[in-house]
């Protein structure tokens, strides 16, 4: 019997989830997507340079679904810088410890704890920095509306 597929641990969405090269019309550009436990994946092992093991117990997934999910996004970010298509870092079974919340006004951007930005989007909607309503939640962004549905069924995780 297949074990279920468990949910990749990723620390926080990328800061930044589109890229395309300068100067060439979006509908010339093929696409490739990378999802974030992908990206996560070659965050730690090419940007904070973890060996293999460390990092695959930092998603919580084994060394060899590591090591696959390393080989994936690298093939991709090659494809993507040598064939010049359009990337895009979305989705994937993934568990988001963190959110990043940016103001579109002043650029200030926040790391809170996933569960408390689901619970509570509301009341953290303005900046801390200037104000404004105008935060983007870069969670949001890569995984859609529902990323945090999990923490309001069920138990309730954290300090409260
Ligand atoms: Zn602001």
């Amino acid at each position: 019997m297949p074990r279920p597929r468990s949910k990749r641990r990723i620390y926080g969405p990328p800061r930044f989830s589109h890229f395309k090269p300068v100067g060439v019309p979006r509908r010339l550009l093929g696409a490739v997507t990378l999802t974030v436990d992908e990206y996560e994946a070659i965050r730690l092992a090419d940007y904070e340079g973890l060996e293999q093991q460390p990092a695959s117990e930092r998603m919580g997934i084994s060394r060899s679904t590591f090591s696959r999910l390393v080989e994936t996004a690298r093939r991709k970010l090659a494809e993507s810088v040598v064939e010049g298509k359009e990337l895009r870092i979305e989705g994937g079974a993934v568990d988001l410890e963190h959110t990043l919340r940016r103001c579109r006004d002043c650029g200030d951007e926040q790391l809170q704890r996933a569960a408390e930005t689901a619970g509570d989007r509301e009341a953290a909607a303005s900046c801390d920095a200037c104000g404004s309503d105008n935060v983007e939640d870069l969670a949001h962004a890569v995984l859609g509306p529902g990323y945090g549905r999990r923490h309001t069924h069920g138990r309730r995780q954290g300090r409260s």
